[in-house]
């Protein structure tokens, strides 16, 4: 199918219709453009069927080239966003129903007939071209006044559009679809209105609708139309809100999560891209010090996990050395009592043996006191008189043996130290008192080791004389 034939004819039907519906118009031109002829841009923003703006004619003028008849009323429609729809009207049907909502807008905001004159500066002309290519490149937006009615399709609007589509049918057999026609999702609200409006699109068909504009609305209209609109607002932009805030959240979520991996990263001592770091901290809302707190903050609480497994790591320890000491503390108890168990007896059979030994020194001590042999205490009582005076006698010669090497000693040491022949008298005297010293020494040894063998002798007699003692 030839598309641009079959717009062609969409076009000019759509013309057609507009005139139909709005005679009152009739002195001005209407150019009714498709959007895909236009530049990249001025086409329609996403979503946005059809748009039209107070000077738009001009803002259009260099794309209309030879279709320029002077100021006048232009609508866009989005052509290609009409052909994409899969919905259930023909692209006239969609066509029509754009290009009369746009004219209701002509109608109630940007009558030709409030233009000012074509003469527009060329500077006026840019800045016409720019408010033209926002409202061109902008989704259709609903803005609402403080009691949530909308402003640009609110009462006035709605009654115009309700009497272009009662004339389209009387007029021109032409059904409007409702929904394009109103913008509104709820199928029931055309006959509410319509009800609202009385008879007043039928009684007013032949009349201007400019002049309509003029009269008050028919009483109850307009709270119906903006106790729904407001509705339909009011739940619009909460919805609106409620997701701002959530898509809002989340990338506040998402910047935090980025600013924690780089507080991570520069924690393990990797310098991160500062590009990249002075983006996220912008984003997250950050400083410098902030990230240099945070770091540290990170450090700390790794030094705090690495204590806490260390605390684990202990306990674990403790436990097996606690184990290790239980075991050793069993070997040391057993090993204890089968020490007892030994030991114990032998140690009491040893204090049984001492007592023994105790009680024999004391049954001799006894033996000894109780006896009552005459001869034997005689001759005991003369061996242990001689014992004790030979025992003495042995003491005198000790002490004089003492004097006598220390006698013969000193003089030996002096005569050494009296060498010289001036002294040598002194030193003979002196050798030969050492010498008289030596031999009284040698001839007290003797006598020493005479009383030792009679000592000997008379102890082994004491020895004799005690056993015959202790015979019973
Ligand atoms: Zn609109």
């Amino acid at each position: 199918m030839d598309m641009n034939a079959v717009w062609q004819d969409i076009v000019w039907s759509v013309e057609a219709l507009c005139r139909d519906v709005a005679p009152e118009l009739a002195q001005w031109p209407l150019y009714v453009v498709r959007g895909s002829t236009l530049p990249e841009g001025l086409s329609g923003g996403r979503g946005c069927w059809g748009f039209t703006a107070p000077n738009l004619d001009i803002f259009l003028r260099p794309s209309l080239g030879d279709a320029w008849q002077g100021r006048g009323m232009a609508i866009v429609l989005n052509d290609r966003l009409i052909e994409l729809d899969d919905g259930p009207f023909s692209i006239f049907q969609l066509a029509a129903g754009i290009a009369i909502h746009e004219l209701a807008h002509v109608l109630t905001e940007n009558r030709p007939d409030q233009l000012r004159r074509a003469q527009q500066s060329p500077r006026e002309w840019r800045q016409l071209a720019d408010v033209g290519a926002r409202i061109a490149a902008t989704p259709w937006i609903e803005e609402a006044d403080e009691n949530g009615a909308a402003l640009c399709h609110g009462a006035a609007f709605m009654r115009v559009a309700i009497h272009l589509r009662t004339r389209a049918w009387r007029v021109a057999g032409v059904c409007l679809v409702w929904d394009l026609l109103a913008l509104s999702g709820d199928a029931r609200l055309p006959s509410a209105f319509l009800d609202a409006l009385g008879s007043e699109p039928l009684d007013w068909i032949d009349r201007s609708l400019t002049e309509l504009l003029d009269r008050p609305l028919p009483p109850g209209f307009a709270g119906k139309m903006n106790s729904v609109l407001a509705k339909e607002s009011k739940m619009g932009i909460t919805n609106l809100l409620e997701s701002i805030a959530k898509r809002l959240h989340a990338r506040q979520l998402d910047h935090a999560r980025s600013y924690g991996e780089i507080v991570r990263q520069v924690a393990d001592g990797e310098e991160p891209e500062i590009t990249v770091l002075e983006e996220l901290l912008r984003s997250a809302q950050k400083t410098s010090e902030d990230l240099a707190r945070d770091v540290g903050i990170v450090h700390r609480r790794r030094e705090l996990h690495a204590c806490i497994e260390r605390g684990a790591a202990a306990q674990r320890q403790k436990r097996v050395l606690e184990q290790k000491q239980q075991t050793a503390l069993a070997i040391f108890e057993s090993a204890r009592k089968a020490c007892a168990e030994t030991i114990d007896p032998i140690q009491e059979e040893l204090r049984s043996l001492d007592q023994l030994q105790r009680d024999a020194t004391a049954a001799r001590q006894e033996l000894l006191k109780t006896c009552n042999d005459p001869r034997l205490l005689e001759e005991m009582g003369g061996v242990m008189a001689k014992i004790r005076s030979l025992s003495h006698r042995r003491e005198e010669l000790a002490e004089a043996i003492q004097r006598h090497s220390e006698t013969a000693s000193s003089h030996r040491r002096a005569a050494e130290k009296n060498a010289h022949p001036d002294v040598d008298g002194l030193r003979k005297q002196q050798l030969m008192t050492a010498a008289d010293a030596e031999k009284s020494r040698a001839q007290k040894s003797e006598q020493v080791d005479e009383i030792d063998r009679q000592l000997r002798a008379l102890h082994g007699t004491e020895g004799a004389l005690r056993l015959s003692m202790l015979e019973p």
